[in-house]
């Protein structure tokens, strides 16, 4: 049996700028952690057989797949609001592209497979931890419904990295519908390659947009298509309490999907000024801030694609600003509506925003877990007697008040208790990554080299929006010693 990865590859036939041809660095002894199979089977790879040695061999890195024209891709970036013109694939290398069973283009890429043209000082590599936290947030979100990169496979190197201490080494398998970032226009807006954006714009285009390729002014349309898809995204992020932690220009995907799992974490108690970023000091990327940064951020974008919109450089900011100032309605509308669902109204009325705003105002001031307030609201929608939700309340009588004005609320729509239950439901998790969670399986994974947490973990995730009795106690918020305060990028 021999490993067919079926590649169709683009990024790898534009300019030399665009990249550094690349192979990744062999490793000792790979072995596979975990196969994602039914992620395989979309991408029309055969699970068994990448389960074989010569299956993890090719996910650590260590033989090159036929078809492969494995890259690391050029890109710049803005870090914490800092420009550095040169970032790039420093460990990770593009193997190539396939087209899925639905027929989108997706790449699959290794990240931790060791050094680059663009490594800098980095030595290429991935850690255990961090590859793991990754292959549970990017599939929990998938599993939530939120545009995401996702994770094929995590194999361990049989070497170690050197972080602080030396750790196990390991090399995600990451499937994106594409690795294109706000930054990879950077690193040719700021060398003035104006026809390198075109070039890039246009693959960009054919690639995430094909309904723009016959608009009248296809790059101005890009923009507001780029704008849209951030806004939506950013709020499916506020709506389950995710805090992506690091922000940058490199980690905000042209294609609208949540990219980079670093330090990132979902709150448990509701504070909209949460931050998790052990480098994160100014709070930059605090829960409640990432709309205005993910608009900061396209903006940089825009000021890319300036020298497409008109040779008129006045025009072409004018026109700029017109499509970015579409990013504030977009994203509230979005926002509100999915509040709604969250509470469970099926109409739009006046004073519905002011209802919803006093339920996460008290939710704040009372610390409720966030997930559950919502979840278990879902049951008294169901059930007036259910009160798992006023009991997320430090003061449960601030609830009973809320509680009071919500059902006057939804007592004018038609529904049923047992549909409104369902509807809300469907939207309102009992299950997300939890922090203290993450960190028992990495521990238990790091330190006893055990993966049954692990597993046990990214099953429950699976399925968030189904109650799954037999795994309550993964619902439950940490205790007051389990509380994680910090996470780290484990670069
Ligand atoms: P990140 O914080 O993961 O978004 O990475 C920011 C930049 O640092 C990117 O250019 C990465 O490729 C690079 N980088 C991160 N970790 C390493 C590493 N261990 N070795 C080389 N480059 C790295
Ligand atoms: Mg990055």
């Amino acid at each position: 049996m021999t490993v067919h990865f079926p590649f169709q590859n683009s990024y790898s036939a534009l300019p030399d700028s665009f990249f550094a041809r690349v192979a990744p660095t062999p490793v000792a002894a790979p072995r596979l952690i975990k196969l994602n199979r039914p992620l395989a089977v979309q991408l029309g790879l055969d699970p068994d057989v990448l389960e074989t040695p010569e299956g993890a061999e090719i996910l650590a890195g260590k033989t090159v797949p036929a078809g492969a024209d494995p890259i690391a891709m050029a890109y710049a970036g803005h870090q914490f609001g800092q420009f550095v013109p040169q970032l790039g694939d420093g460990r990770a290398v593009l193997l190539g592209e396939v087209i899925d069973k639905d027929g989108i283009r997706r790449d699959i890429q290794l990240k931790g497979s060791g050094p680059t043209p663009f490594s800098r000082r980095g030595d290429g590599r991935a850690a255990l931890g961090p590859v793991l936290r990754e292959y549970i947030v990017s599939e929990a979100m998938f599993a939530l419904g939120i545009p995401t990169t996702r994770s094929l496979a995590a194999v361990v190197t049989g070497e170690h990295v050197i972080r602080e201490t030396a750790l196990p080494g390991a090399v995600l398998t990451r499937v994106a519908s594409s690795h294109i970032r706000v930054g990879t226009f950077q690193f040719f807006a700021v060398r003035r390659d104006t026809d390198a954006i075109r070039r890039l714009a246009d693959h960009v285009i054919a690639r995430h947009y094909p309904e723009l390729l016959g608009a009248e002014r296809p790059y101005h349309a890009l923009l507001s298509g780029v704008v849209a898809r951030q806004a939506d995204l950013v709020a499916r992020w506020l709506l389950v309490g995710f805090i992506h932690g690091v922000m940058n220009t490199d980690n905000s995907s042209i294609s609208g999907e949540t990219i980079d799992y670093g330090p990132c974490a979902f709150m448990d108690s509701y504070n909209p000024a949460q931050v998790f970023s052990s480098i994160d000091e100014m709070g930059r990327y605090a829960y409640a801030n990432q709309p205005r940064i993910a608009l900061w951020n396209l903006t940089r974008l825009a000021e890319c694609l300036l020298p497409l919109f008109s040779d008129d450089q006045e025009k072409a900011v004018a026109e700029a600003q017109d499509i970015l100032g579409a990013f504030s309605e977009t994203f509230s509308d979005a926002y509100q509506a999915g509040l709604r669902k969250k509470v469970g109204l099926f109409t739009e009325r006046d004073g519905d925003d002011a209802l919803i705003q006093d339920l996460l105002d008290a939710m704040a001031k009372n610390q409720a877990d966030f997930t559950l307030t919502f979840r278990k609201l879902g049951d008294a929608a169901g059930d007036p007697a259910a009160d798992d939700a006023r009991a997320q309340f430090m003061d449960p009588g601030a609830f009973d008040e809320w509680a009071r004005r919500w059902r006057e609320r939804t007592a004018l729509e038609p529904q049923t208790a047992a549909e409104r239950q369902a509807t809300m439901h469907a939207v309102n998790p009992m299950f997300i990554p939890r922090n203290h969670r993450v960190e028992a399986v990495i521990q238990a994974a790091v330190n006893n080299d055990d993966y049954t947490p692990f597993e046990e973990l990214v099953k429950v995730l699976a399925k968030p929006f189904e109650d799954q009795p037999d795994y309550a106690a993964y619902a439950d918020p940490p205790l007051p010693e389990q509380r994680v305060l910090q996470t780290f990028c484990g670069t």
